[in-house]
């Protein structure tokens, strides 16, 4: 990839619940051997450390609430501090990390003070909140084999599982309540991180209502530019 020879690579990744975003992230981060730095797998980390932060993100992720961001803004700088000891790393996806707009300004005077900010690509998966809810509440599991199997595309229309033939159920920690809350926080808290990097210029709309390879093709065709 002409852009990557010289200048390492940092992907911003947003979209709402259900968006696909993590499926993307992995698949890139293949692709072109990234580092994936996300906000659930890192704070579910930090969790394991008994020490008081570690006891009150328990508490306060159990209750739903939001983790502050200068907690967020520290996992991520000592991930970042860490990463800049790896010599051979080609750069890295961030997942996660800029829930609200406080965070996507701190993410960017991380990125100046680690000097990674050279070639950042902010790429939103964007799909409207009515997809959001119908692939949340819609996706199914295999009874037998636990696939899960998202409600999207050629998926929608698996009447057993494709890998075993089982019988598929709705997920049961789906409940429409509570996907209707995550979706209007998302509303509310990032639209405003997507207005932000709006204004720079600087995000890439990426159609989510494709097929999971089609929104990766999408992706990877405006990462060569
Ligand atoms: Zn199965």
């Amino acid at each position: 990839m002409r852009n990557s020879k010289n200048k390492k690579l940092v992907i911003i990744l947003l979209g709402p619940p259900g968006s696909g975003k993590g499926t993307q992230a992995k698949l890139l981060a293949k692709k072109f051997k990234l580092e994936y730095l996300g906000s659930g797998d890192t704070l579910r980390q930090r969790r394991k450390k008994g020490d008081f932060t570690g006891k009150k993100l328990i508490k306060v992720m159990t209750r739903g609430e939001l983790v502050p961001s200068f907690v967020i803004s520290k996992l991520l700088t000592d991930k970042l501090e860490k990463l800049k000891n790896l010599s051979k790393i080609s750069g890295f996806i961030l997942d996660g990390w800029t829930r609200i707009l406080t965070e996507a300004e701190l993410i960017d005077e991380s990125l100046d003070w680690y000097e990674w900010q050279k070639n950042v690509k902010v790429i939103l998966i964007n799909i409207s909140s009515r997809e959001s809810f119908n692939r949340l509440t819609k996706r199914r599991i295999c009874k037998d084999c636990g696939r899960l199997i998202p409600w999207v595309g050629e998926f929608k229309k698996l009447k057993r599982c494709d890998k075993c033939g089982g019988s598929l159920i709705s997920r049961a920690d789906d409940k429409p309540k509570a996907i209707k809350k995550r979706l209007e926080e998302f509303k509310k808290e990032t639209k405003p991180v997507i207005d932000y990097y709006k204004k720079q210029g600087r995000l890439i709309k990426i159609n989510g209502k494709q097929s999971i390879k089609d929104v990766f093709k999408d992706i990877l065709k405006v990462l060569r530019k």
